[in-house]
């Protein structure tokens, strides 16, 4: 069975290990000449690391990630202590890493063929029959594959083939980010994630890169919308004003900082579907979510597992109704995701009447909802869907 993945982001790269682990034949098509540096930090947490254990990437992770453990801290603006960040699953297990996306992106495009990554293949076309799918490429190129997976992020070209687009709304918010080496500052709490709260707004700091790097993000309210882009350069010193007066862990780093960029956060209502016949989308195409829980990429993976383990030795005639059982699956639990990743931020950054109220949900959250998305195995729950 042949796959065309369209897209070469963490969803599309993870999605080409999985389905090449379970059997299938798998083209990526990248519409960008190389697979990208661009981007800073993201999390990597349990319930996708130990995924990509399973596909043998733990070694290389490991590498390249900063990992995160004990005294990970929810703190107030002025650095008191508000209650612990969970960095476990229920077993105890501490599989979470700070990750560069450029980092993420080398390990899993290692481990596939060079001939499975053809970059330079932006997708502008899609139809198909009963037996098979064409997607046509800007440069005039086609490929018929019996499997489309539009993994093409959060503008895809993939999804109109599939349903109407649900509308980005301006979520009121920007978030500056950025990386700073970790010998330019002081004392640090080093291998933890930290997050501040206050006046409406939150910054957060992790590491990278084994811990040589930290990445820091500042979420500030403002009525100006701006661009959803990964490579849109802010302003250092709107950033330093925003969080002036904080615990000086936070102003002494933004002190330090010399660049860094902004990204417009966008919101998105879920798709009301996933697939058409044998076009199906995966992360950001199908599922674009606030960044206040740190899933975005995670789910993506989830994704591409699901998919894996649901095509595997299906002939092609069972493809368009395994696509159904992969949205199906995944539809409920990303969904619910969106909405409490919008509900999260909500916690960080709005009115309580009381700060003790606020700093109790913060706590009462951190664990609970966080030990039930961390222990998830979308591996076990696929397999559960084939022997039905
Ligand atoms: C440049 C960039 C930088 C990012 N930086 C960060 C970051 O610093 N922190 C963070 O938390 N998240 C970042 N993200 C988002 C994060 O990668 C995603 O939320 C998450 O990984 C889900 O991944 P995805 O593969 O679904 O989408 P993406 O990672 O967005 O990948 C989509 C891929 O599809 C390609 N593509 C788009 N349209 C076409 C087309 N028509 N034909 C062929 N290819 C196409 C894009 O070039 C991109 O490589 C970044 C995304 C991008 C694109």
């Amino acid at each position: 069975m042949r796959a065309a993945i369209i897209g070469g982001g963490m969803g599309g790269l993870a999605a080409a290990n999985a389905l090449r682990r379970h059997g299938l034949d798998v083209t990526v098509f990248e519409q960008a000449a190389a697979l990208g540096e661009v981007g800073a930090g993201v999390f990597i947490y349990p319930n996708s690391l130990r995924q990509l254990e399973r596909m043998g990437f733990g070694e290389a992770l490991a590498r390249v990630g900063g990992h995160v453990g004990p005294g990970s801290h929810y703190n107030r603006k002025d650095g008191s202590y508000v209650g612990d960040v969970l960095t476990t699953d229920s077993s105890g297990w501490n599989g979470m890493y700070g990750m560069h996306r450029a980092d993420i992106l080398d390990a899993l495009a290692a481990a596939l063929p060079s001939e499975a990554v053809r970059t330079g293949h932006r997708a502008v076309d899609f139809s198909q029959d009963a037996d098979k799918a064409t997607v046509r490429f800007a440069n005039g190129e086609s490929f018929e594959a019996e499997v489309v997976i539009g993994a093409d992020g959060i503008n895809s070209a993939m999804q109109p083939f599939v349903v109407e687009p649900s509308l980005p709304e301006y979520s009121g918010f920007r978030a500056y980010r950025g990386l700073i080496a970790r010998d330019k500052l002081g004392a640090w709490p080093d291998r933890t994630h930290q997050i501040w709260m206050g006046d409406g707004k939150h910054f957060m700091v992790f590491p990278v890169r084994g811990g040589a790097l930290l990445n820091y993000v500042g979420f500030v309210p403002t009525p100006h919308e701006t661009l959803e882009s990964w490579s849109a350069l802010g302003d250092r010193d709107e950033l330093a004003a925003s969080f002036e007066g904080w615990d000086p862990r936070v102003t002494d780093l933004l002190s330090k900082v010399e660049s860094c960029y902004w990204w417009g956060l966008f919101d998105r209502q879920p798709l009301r579907t996933w697939v058409n016949g044998r076009l199906t989308l995966l992360g950001d195409a199908a599922h674009p979510m606030l960044p206040h829980l740190g899933q975005g990429v995670n789910q993506a993976i989830e994704d591409a597992v699901a998919l894996g383990v649901l095509l595997e030795g299906r002939g092609v005639d069972e493809v368009p109704a395994m696509l159904r059982a992969y949205e199906a699956l995944r539809r409920p639990r990303t969904s619910m995701i969106q909405a409490e990743a919008r509900q999260n931020g909500k916690r960080y950054d709005s009115d309580y009447e009381s700060i003790e109220q606020r700093d109790e949900e913060i706590r009462k959250t951190a664990i609970a909802f966080r030990k039930g998305l961390y222990d998830y195995d979308i591996e076990a729950a696929a397999r559960a869907v084939r022997m039905q």
